[in-house]
């Protein structure tokens, strides 16, 4: 299959509202390319007869899809039938709509939650499913795991263009930080940036902030799927990483220097740790001759930036 051109394309980004939507749309658009979205009011992706209507309407040439539900460590074991159905759903109903209706190429995006929870690190994409979930995310990994298998099985057995990709953990602007449904990074700035408000001496670290986990900026990400779309055909998923990975505690420094925070951490060991690391083998995407370009501390120092504008009051 050759390289595809997205230059006066209608390209259609499900979920275009979320942290990765949001910043692939602004990606796009150097891309001289129509982009196409639907808000969740009027088109729920759950739902099939909705979907295959605005389909039918629009027509895209190609889709992103970033739709899904998402939420760290504490909302993923409270929420479990939520994030297992969302998900399943949204795939399933998106990618065989992207079958019926003849779809040039999908990128179905899913996430390193979907590797067993003691592969050998960095973990190279055909890890998958050679050993046992991590229980916190097992819901949301067996719904992506799904998503990216429907995929490789309509590639297969229909000849689609349809690739799927595994990002690291993602952060950046737009970000969900409530301390309670998001993930550690925007979690810890809120922390942070409260404590600086009310003159607080110490925040809470859930676990005890000795995990390690990779981060990725999520315009790279957007650049990384723009050029994904442009260039790689192959049925099988490939990993997305910035090979950017520390300790929690090690995060909470940074964001601390960041924002000139000079208190102390108290870890909360009733939460779960979780994974104990999760840093994924990007050798595939980098030898095709692309590299996440943001450092961990640049992408805090943006994401905080954003948070001061946009979030504190
Ligand atoms: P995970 O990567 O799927 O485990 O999801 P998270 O980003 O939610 O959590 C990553 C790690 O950070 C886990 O070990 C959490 O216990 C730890 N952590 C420490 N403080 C926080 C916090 O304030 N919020 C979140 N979500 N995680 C935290």
């Amino acid at each position: 299959m050759k390289n595809i051109k997205l230059k006066n394309k209608k390209v259609f980004v499900a979920g275009h509202d979320g942290l990765v939507g949001k910043s692939l749309c602004k990606r796009l658009e150097k891309e001289n390319c129509k982009i196409l979205t639907c808000s969740k009011r009027k088109v729920d992706l759950r739902d099939f007869n909705k979907t295959n209507n605005w389909l039918k309407l629009n027509k895209p040439d190609y889709i992103f899809i970033c739709a899904a539900r998402v939420g760290g460590i504490l909302e993923n074991s409270l929420y479990p039938a939520d994030f297992i159905y969302d998900n399943l759903s949204i795939a399933t109903n998106l990618i065989h709509l992207s079958y019926k209706h003849k779809i040039k190429k999908i990128l179905y995006l899913g996430s390193s939650c979907i590797y067993p929870k003691f592969s050998k690190q960095p973990i190279k994409e055909d890890s998958l499913l050679t050993g046992s979930l991590e229980p916190t995310n097992e819901w949301y990994a067996i719904a992506k795991i799904a998503g990216l298998k429907l995929c490789k099985a309509y590639s297969v057995q229909h000849k689609c263009n349809f690739i799927s990709a595994m990002p690291t953990n993602l952060y950046g602007p737009g970000d969900n930080f409530d301390i309670n449904s998001g993930h550690v990074l925007p979690g810890l700035v809120h922390k942070i940036f409260d404590a600086l408000k009310y003159k607080k001496k110490t925040i809470t670290i859930w676990g005890t902030g000795k995990p390690k986990r990779e981060f990725l900026f999520v315009d790279d990400l957007a650049d990384a799927l723009v050029f994904l779309m442009k260039k790689y055909n192959k049925p099988d998923h490939i990993n997305i990483g910035s090979n950017q990975e520390v300790t929690i505690k090690d995060l909470a420094k940074i964001i601390s220097k960041v924002t000139n925070f000079k208190g102390n951490f108290i870890f909360d060991k009733s939460k779960p740790d979780g994974t104990p690391r999760k840093l994924i083998n990007s050798k595939k995407i980098n030898s095709m001759g692309w590299r996440s370009k943001t450092t961990l501390s640049k992408g805090i120092e943006l994401t905080c930036e954003w948070y001061l504008k946009n979030k504190s009051k």
